[in-house]
């Protein structure tokens, strides 16, 4: 029996293609082995997000070679797609496949072992028009699917690259989506997550759906009991999608919403497509219409040209508003975007002093979130039994909140009441009720 070995970088996309790609490899008969181990063939999904996944990427590339001289190498994903012919110019590298026509995958592994010859198979991804369709029938051991329904994304944010990596906006037909929804619900699976390259983007493409269409759809599919929506914009989160969400008891109450930055002068550098006003508006909307509500985030600093007054909008502003969480990055030149070549680069001391201070608020914020839960009784989705302490289970209320109690691995995989007691750092113990 041939082997196969993956290694995934970068996003949760990334993962769900690689998770797809390994069922097609063993549809084919290939049996999936650990990277470490000898393999026949190594497929390594890679990420281009930041100059450093482009590096990680080669590295791994080197390693797959180091534990298989003889193998064949595949590289596939973002960094493939942007770099081919660097890619291909790694030694040891035999077949470059981008973000496009990895449902070939096989047939151009038969080819390289009749030829002998390395193929460049990475297409113009700006054309593509269609939502590719790799789909997962098997989905491993999780009490949680992430099922990616949406592609690339047309926004061309100054700091980002995705779009050439990723294409033009595709939404994957609601006809499939529903399909494979149902799929999982007859596997077993309570919590389906919603993810894409640009999640908010779905159904743009196409007629007489939008997300909030989709999201009603399943809603109907019996079997599924929380509906999650991976990272949206927040000119998803219209009066009509909050008057809508409210309605809908499946649908998590948990949005993450991509902030960036809380200056106007800033996003407009960045090229988002809203004002730190309107942000706040969405976060007044879904906290007086949804109740438990978590708001999470993501904020970039360091962005070029912020100065010290900008950042202090920026907290000021998330002080004010305080989300339940935000994830704190550090703005990275990416070469082939905008925002590498702008003036005013921020030093990285400056950058580190600016994520701390957020970090720290993060954790205020954070801990005040929890607190406000503490005496109440909460549906808990339990995913695995705690490695480091016995008898211990973990998973999330529907409002994200990580939680642990005392319970059986019987319990995975079910949602069961928790009394919420206390907060501990990120997550809340709790007991079963
Ligand atoms: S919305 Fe902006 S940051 Fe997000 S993938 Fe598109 S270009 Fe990149």
């Amino acid at each position: 029996m041939k082997k196969v070995a993956f290694y995934t970088l970068g996003c949760k996309v990334n993962q769900y293609e690689t998770e797809a790609v390994s069922e097609i490899f063993e549809k084919e008969g290939y049996e999936t082995v650990d990277f470490e181990e000898k393999a026949d063939v190594y497929v390594i999904n890679t990420c281009t997000v930041t100059n450093l996944s482009d590096r990680k990427s080669r590295q791994i590339i080197r390693r797959a070679r180091k534990n298989n001289e003889d193998s064949i190498i595949v590289v596939m994903g973002c960094y493939a797609q942007t770099a081919p012919e660097e890619v291909s110019s790694i030694e040891g590298v035999n077949l470059v496949i981008g973000t496009k026509d990895r449902n070939r995958i096989i047939d151009y592994i038969k080819k390289i072992e009749e030829n002998n010859k390395s193929i460049n198979a990475v297409k113009n991804i700006m054309t593509a028009r269609e939502f590719e369709e790799l789909d997962i029938n098997v989905y491993k051991g999780r009490t949680r699917a992430y099922l990616k329904i949406q592609e690339g994304c047309s926004q061309f944010c100054t700091y980002c690259i995705i779009p050439y990596a990723r294409g033009p906006i595709r939404s994957k037909q609601p006809e499939q989506v529903l399909k494979e929804v149902e799929k999982l619900a007859d596997s077993g699976f309570k919590e389906v997550v919603l993810t894409g390259i640009h999640l908010a983007s779905y159904g743009k493409d196409i007629k007489n759906t939008s997300l909030l269409d989709i999201v009603r759809r399943i809603h109907d599919i019996e079997g599924i009991e929380r509906i999650r929506l991976g990272s949206i914009e927040p000119t998803t989160v219209t009066e009509e999608f909050v008057e809508a969400a409210a309605t809908l008891s499946k649908l998590c109450p948990h949005y993450h919403i991509s902030l960036q930055s809380g200056c106007d002068a800033t996003l407009k550098r960045m090229n988002r497509k809203y004002t730190a006003g309107e942000y706040k508006k969405v976060v007044e909307m879904l906290r007086s219409n949804i109740p438990d509500v978590a708001i999470t985030t993501d904020v970039m600093v360091g962005f070029p040209g912020e100065t010290e007054e900008e950042f202090e909008e920026t907290y000021r502003f998330l002080e004010e508003i305080a989300l339940s969480q935000m994830h704190i990055f550090r703005f990275s030149p990416r070469k082939g975007t905008p925002a590498a070549t702008y003036d005013h680069q921020v030093d990285p001391g400056t950058k580190e002093k600016r994520s701390n201070r957020l970090m720290e608020l993060n954790r205020l914020n954070m801990a005040r979130f929890h607190k406000s839960f503490e005496g109440r009784v909460m549906p808990v989705l339990f995913e695995q039994e705690m490695k480091e302490r016995k008898g211990y289970i973990e998973g999330h209320t529907a409002n994200y909140i990580k939680v642990i109690c005392k319970g059986e691995d019987g319990l995975k995989g079910k949602i069961a009441g928790v009394k919420l007691e206390r907060t501990v750092e990120d997550y809340m113990e709790g007991m079963l009720v």
